[in-house]
């Protein structure tokens, strides 16, 4: 018999390399922009749109005012007054189209499809993460994409994995099993959730939380050795 039968995949960092996708798009941004990127002010921009989006998983502000303003503190960092809205738009339509595969992410979906359930958690617009599951050939060997813009709740809230669940035909929650990469919104959202969780970690970060996965892994391979 099967550990599991359901299993939750968070996309960025997880399947998607969102980190290359953000780079690339930043890249474009500043080129269309005609602004020299120096990697100095990428690391500012990554520190700054980090902070914002714990602010968000902490629930203390809303989308909106993380993509609106992570521009505009960015270049006020630099004495200039730029239109936040305006080059999120911009950034956006880069961003969307970057769908790199984390390695092996698209080879173990597809062997784990006859097999299990799987589903889709993830943060983030619904649009971008649609485009980029279609683009990566990710799209079609999932049951089900839940996207927090759609499920009016993010991960970590319970609310959010309460919705999932009341979506998912006869779940079972001691056969569920959460795989992500980041310990304050999916292992710790699982934990909430009352079912298992599986921390993507490949580069062996240090977990500094109090958060405890059931499960640590440095390669999405050795998922097969915990189902
Ligand atoms: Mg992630």
């Amino acid at each position: 018999m099967k550990k599991y039968k359901t299993l939750l995949f968070d996309v960025d960092n997880t399947l998607l390399d969102f980190s290359a996708a953000e780079r690339e798009a930043l890249k474009s941004l500043f080129e269309e922009q005609k602004i020299a990127l120096t990697s100095e002010m990428e690391q500012r921009y990554l520190e700054i749109n980090q902070g914002l989006w714990k602010s968000f998983e902490e629930g203390k502000i809303d989308r909106d005012e993380v993509v609106n303003t992570r521009f505009s503190l960015l270049f006020k960092e630099h004495g200039k007054e730029v239109d936040g809205v305006f080059l999120e738009k911009r950034y956006r339509t880069y961003l969307d189209q970057g769908h790199q595969l984390v390695e092996g992410a698209l080879e173990l979906a597809a062997s784990l499809q006859n097999e299990y359930d799987l589903y889709i958690v993830t943060n983030g617009v619904a649009t971008t993460q649609d485009k980029r599951l279609r683009a990566s050939g990710l799209y079609p060997l999932f049951k089900d994409i839940f996207v927090s813009e759609t499920v009016g709740f993010q991960k970590p809230m319970k609310q959010y994995f309460d919705f999932v669940f009341a979506k998912i035909p006869n779940i079972t929650l001691e056969k569920t099993i959460i795989i992500g990469d980041t310990l304050n919104s999916d292992i710790k959202g699982g934990y909430l959730a009352g079912i298992d969780t599986c921390w993507y970690n490949p580069e062996q970060k240090t977990n500094q939380t109090d958060i405890k996965p059931t499960y640590e892994i440095q390669n999405l391979k050795e998922l097969y050795n915990i189902l």
